[in-house]
């Protein structure tokens, strides 16, 4: 990658770091500069009070120098200390951001794209890096610190070394000015030979990570995942996997006693690293002290001297190690940005939503139809929705039945712009529904899915999808859906926490019990319109039967569209949209359609009926 690039993505790493963990950076780097000056201000005052002493020995002067280095010192401690602090507890929680980063992404991404296999394959590199290096991030953190230090300690040391060779000893050679150049040029190699080696280290430790990618998924997945939800907990148990664990666990375990020789290698390097960084320090040594012995200089200012240029070849080896980091990190970077620029291909519209939808007297002004509207999903050739025409039935409920597979989640899924129509447009009050801003247009429309998933929080939460709530309103959507008995036992009423993940004190509920919030926190969304596809599968007969019952109480006058495979159960819908292979094929009232002898609704409703008749 060109050195350009690097910056640049360097740059826009920082920018993200200040958006999601703002602080961390700047504290890091007070930190890391009270760190890096410490040493200087401390090796300068013992030079200027060795020379004293060596001199004139002027008390007053000496105390000067000896408050100035404990007060120097106490300053760069307390700032050091007081960022660190910050450091450590922004750096604690840093992962978590890191997470919010990707899963910011997975939130704005087209819906459509979390299923393109391409996607998901580039999406799990990103997280196996999030987890191994925090794509990047975590080591450009850790790295700043050497940045900083690097700035302060090459400016400093260059400062404190440039009267080295300015004092003259008489000595013509070692008054040379081209002292400056030759010192430069050991320290350029000594800088190369660093950065080799460095790359080298870099280089063995990414071939080691890359062996380790696989054990360390297959790891969370045997050691953790496996036992982290009761529902595989119950698998476990019933195929003896446990078995299965222990063998690959002991494989990973022989894996990583091989990588032992990545780790030799590595050592190897640093090793040498080390011995360069000596010899290195050793040349510099013998010039002040040769130049010192041609009395160019006091004793003091030779600590001086030394002390500055020992700094001086430790930053140019840390100088040379932050490049070759900055070039591992840089390409992690790469991965986790061009994840990050996906572009969203949707059209994203901005009209606001239709203001009659919300005020109580106009609540139904408002239409909505399918044109010629055909729908094959992503990366296949079947048209599952063909030609659909259709309008709404504004203020009504409705139900749409059908055949499994028969295309009503589908038209489902285009009415929520999950997906876009392939062919035709859906319109709300004639306008393409593309051209309204997304987040407005949800605003109209509570869907709850078969696959509604609710989150370990507290009750209250999840219906409220907030961390606020009215609880007025929420005891009233209970009652609705008639949860409200199993909500009075609970211990802590609204704020009862969902399932053990979060709290100990927790409540598991059942597979029914979580359809009827899932159905609370759609009537919660108080939305004109509201969806459910198949919501009583998980109930009980009574349960079923009694959401039937209540079924116009909890949708009053919104417009409603129920998805079921039980037809007995749609009897009570204003209307019947009848689903076959793509298409809309009837459309009318029970009893309407069930008079229709040679239509689908009539076969159907036989099927069932004639199911429930031979039980009997
Ligand atoms: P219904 O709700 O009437 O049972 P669906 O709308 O769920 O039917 O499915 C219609 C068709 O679309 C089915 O053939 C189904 O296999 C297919 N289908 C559903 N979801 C996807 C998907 N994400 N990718 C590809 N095909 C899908």
């Amino acid at each position: 990658m060109k050195f350009r690039k690097r910056i640049e993505i360097t740059r826009r790493g920082y920018e993200i770091l200040h958006e999601y963990t703002p602080g961390l950076i700047r504290a890091k780097t007070l930190s890391s500069a009270a760190e890096a000056l410490s040493p200087f201000a401390t090796v300068w005052f013992y030079a200027r009070i060795i020379n004293e002493l060596m001199n004139e020995r002027r008390l007053n002067l000496i105390i000067l120098y000896v408050a100035a280095v404990i007060t120097l010192h106490l300053i760069f401690s307390m700032v050091k200390n007081v960022m660190d602090r910050i450091v450590n507890e922004k750096q604690a929680s840093m992962w978590n951001w890191f997470e919010k980063i990707f899963s910011d992404k997975q939130m704005s991404m087209d819906y459509v794209d979390l299923e393109d296999p391409e996607i998901q394959k580039q999406r799990q590199k990103v997280e196996e890096n999030l987890f191994m290096f925090g794509n990047g991030l975590g080591q450009l953190v850790w790295d700043t610190s050497g940045l900083v230090k690097v700035a302060v300690g090459l400016i400093a040391s260059a400062l404190m070394t440039a009267t080295l060779f300015l004092s003259k000893s008489g000595n013509r050679i070692a008054d040379s000015y081209l002292w400056i150049p030759a010192i430069l040029l050991v320290m350029t190699v000594f800088g190369f030979i660093y950065h080799h080696l460095s790359l080298k280290e870099n280089d063995i430790f990414e071939e080691w990570t890359k062996g380790t990618v696989w054990y360390n998924r297959a790891f969370m997945f045997y050691g953790h995942e496996l036992y982290d939800s009761t529902a595989r907990a119950k698998d476990v148990r019933i195929y003896g996997q446990e078995r299965l664990a222990d063998r690959e666990m002991q494989r990973m375990e022989e894996h990583n006693r091989k990588d032992n020789r990545f780790l030799n290698r590595m050592s190897s390097c640093q090793g040498l690293l080390l011995f360069a960084q000596g010899l290195c320090n050793a040349l510099c040594y013998l010039f002040v002290i040769a130049k010192a012995s041609l009395g160019a200089f006091d004793v003091g200012s030779i600590v001086q001297y030394v002390g500055a240029l020992t700094e001086l070849v430790g930053y140019v080896g840390l100088l040379t190690w932050i490049f070759s980091e900055n070039k591992v990190y840089t390409g992690h970077l790469e991965k986790l940005f061009a994840y990050l620029d996906l572009p969203n291909k949707k059209y994203q519209g901005t009209l606001p939503a239709p203001k009659s939808f919300f005020c109580n007297d106009g609540e139904n002004d408002y239409s909505i139809e399918f044109r010629h509207v055909s729908f094959k999903y992503p990366g296949t050739d079947t048209y599952v929705l063909k030609d659909i025409n259709t309008t709404l039935s504004i203020g009504k409920k409705q139900a749409f039945v059908g055949t499994n597979g028969a295309g009503k989640t589908t038209f489902v899924k285009l009415l929520c712009r999950l997906y876009d129509p392939t062919e035709g447009e859906i319109l709300l009050n004639g306008i393409d529904i593309r051209k309204y801003d997304y987040e407005e247009y949800m605003k109209l429309f509570s869907f709850v899915f078969q696959d509604f998933k609710l989150f370990a929080f507290s009750l209250g939460q999840n219906i409220a999808a907030d961390t606020e709530y009215d609880k007025e309103r929420l005891e009233e959507c209970m009652k609705k859906v008639s949860f409200y008995d199993r909500y009075l036992t609970m211990e802590h009423g609204a704020d009862t926490c969902l399932y053990k993940d979060l709290s100990a004190d927790g409540v598991e509920i059942s597979g029914g019990e979580a359809q009827k919030i899932a159905l609370a926190r759609a009537l919660y969304k108080g939305t004109p319109m509201i969806v459910l596809d198949e919501p009583t599968a998980a109930l009980d007969p009574i349960a079923e039967a009694q959401v039937y019952e209540d079924f116009s109480n909890m949708v009053d006058n919104k417009t409603a569209i129920y998805i079921s495979h039980r037809l007995s159960s749609c009897r009570f819908c204003d209307e019947i949209t009848v689903f076959d292979g793509g298409r809309i094929v009837q459309k009318g009232t029970h009893e309407e359609l069930v008079g229709d002898t040679s239509g689908e609704y009539y076969a159907l409703w036989n099927a069932q009926a004639q199911y429930y008749r031979t039980k009997k």
